[in-house]
């Protein structure tokens, strides 16, 4: 027996035509964010009116859902799958992966055990042993598949709790933070906003930080560093969000490590220097930190919803994310959920598999070589013009500057509103700057000229409206 509901389900799934349709719209999609406008235009942005409708009495037909939300959504979509969006740092996705998360939304799999999903807790197993193979990381470090790199700071740093109040003689799933002996944060001022989101949720506080000044590319000073104990939490970063710059490995965790503390990097985009030979000098010595923060869906270009916890102390991390103590897992087969906070999750793993298993290690050194030639090549360009690049490009970020703080955010705005290329801004050491990431594999020598020229039109017209 089947009701009415059940008949037209059953219908299109086995007609597939709605799922055609999709392909259709997403190749049409990609085709034209090449050459259409890199942010949506205000049109496109009024027209999502068309969704403040009634909650339906009676759902409309499937063809006709798809058909809106192409029809008003993909307009008004900024075209971070094209070769000319800069901003914050996202990145595009690279048509195998897209393909493979397809193929993965067929599965539907739930990746919390490997009793429901064999498949997934195998990829998540190859990917822990190719990633520390590619980032250089020792053997021992797992790896929790999350959304993003918000999360895998939250995951990372709850290990650190976790293990470095046990070692005061403290079990923190059961006896909570109340009269806890106080644990020490070392970060710079140039810590992620998510590190301090991560710090506000774990109830350590965000007075607890011991603030140390950074140069002026953003790097922690070593020498303001203050000593370190075996209650201190000690935050660095391979990949400043705004100039790129990676901290002093070398100098700092060794010294950490001797007295105990407990060491994150964050490196949800400058992680992958690691795996690219021309550019992994950035990343010396971060190896032998404790626990790491990295986003697929930046620089390797997957699709979103794709960050990875990174840790060298299996057991605080699976104890700080699995409540029962001290719970060790046992199992021969990876159970993917004791990883991360969740327990029902999608299977990401299967388009960071296909991304690695396509790319290679020669792929991954392209692909992140690729991305910093294309920022130097900007930053040569925009100098020429009469820019300032106020960074040492020494990854894929660019920040630009102009003679006062007005203009540069005139600048940026006529650059915005051209079409031709998508930026930010931000404040850097007091004054104003446009941030430049380059982070799709997209990007080519036509698409730098271009941007080029987008600055140049800009410049030339925030001067002469002045
Ligand atoms: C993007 C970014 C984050 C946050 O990552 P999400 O994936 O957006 O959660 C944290 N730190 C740095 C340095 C980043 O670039």
């Amino acid at each position: 027996m089947t009701n009415s509901l059940q008949k037209r389900l059953y219908q299109e799934r086995e007609l597939k035509q709605i799922f055609a349709q999709a392909n259709i719209y997403g190749s049409t999609y990609l085709d034209d964010i090449v050459e259409r406008s890199v942010c949506p235009t205000e049109t496109s942005i009024k027209n999502l009116k068309a969704f403040d409708e009634q909650f339906p009495e009676q759902g409309e037909n499937a063809e006709q859902v798809l058909e809106q939300l192409d029809k008003f959504g993909s307009p008004a979509t900024s075209a971070i799958q094209g070769g000319r969006y800069y901003g914050f740092v996202n990145g595009s996705s690279l048509p195998v992966s897209l393909a493979a998360r397809i193929l993965g939304d067929y599965w539907d799999q739930n990746a919390a055990l490997h009793v429901i999903s064999p498949v997934a807790s195998k990829l998540e197993t190859v990917c822990e042993t190719w990633l520390n193979d590619l980032l250089g990381l020792p053997d021992n470090v797992v790896a929790g598949y999350v959304t993003g790199t918000s999360v895998a700071i939250l995951c990372g740093l709850a290990a650190g709790r976790y293990r470095l109040l046990l070692n005061q003689g403290w079990d923190v799933n059961k006896q909570g933070l109340y009269g806890a002996p106080k644990l020490r944060l070392i970060a710079s001022r140039q810590a992620h906003g998510t590190v301090l989101k991560a710090i506000s949720l774990l109830g350590l506080g965000l007075d607890s930080i011991e603030w140390v000044d950074t140069d002026d590319q953003g790097r922690i000073l070593v020498d303001q560093v203050p000593e370190l104990d075996d209650r201190c939490l000690l935050l660095m970063q391979a990949g400043n969000v705004c100039s790129g710059c990676f901290e002093d490995f070398d100098a700092l965790i060794p010294k950490a490590r001797d007295v105990g503390a407990w060491v994150h990097v964050d490196g949800a985009f400058g992680l992958w220097a690691a795996g690219c030979g021309t550019l992994k000098h950035l990343t010396a010595g971060m190896e032998a930190a404790h626990s790491f923060s990295v986003d697929g869906h930046k620089t390797l270009n997957l699709p979103y919803d794709n960050g990875i916890v990174l840790c060298a102390d299996s057991e605080a991390l699976t104890n700080a994310l699995h409540n029962s103590g001290s719970y060790v897992v046992l199992s021969e087969e990876r159970d993917g959920m004791f990883y991360v906070p969740e327990m029902s999750r999608r299977a990401r793993a299967i388009e960071l598999w296909a991304a690695l298993k396509y790319l290679g290690r020669a792929g991954v050194d392209a692909l992140v070589l690729g991305l910093h030639e294309k920022a130097k090549a900007i930053a040569k360009g925009l100098k020429q013009l009469g820019f300032s690049i106020v960074n040492d490009v020494v990854f894929n970020q660019v920040l630009v500057q102009c003679e006062t703080d007005q203009l540069t955010d005139n600048v940026m705005t006529l650059v915005q509103q051209s079409g031709e290329c998508w930026l930010g801004g931000a404040d850097w050491m007091g004054r104003r700057v446009m941030r430049v990431s380059v982070c799709s594999w997209m990007t080519t020598d036509d698409d730098v000229a271009r941007t080029v020229k987008a600055f140049s039109k800009a410049n030339d017209a925030a001067r002469s409206s002045k």
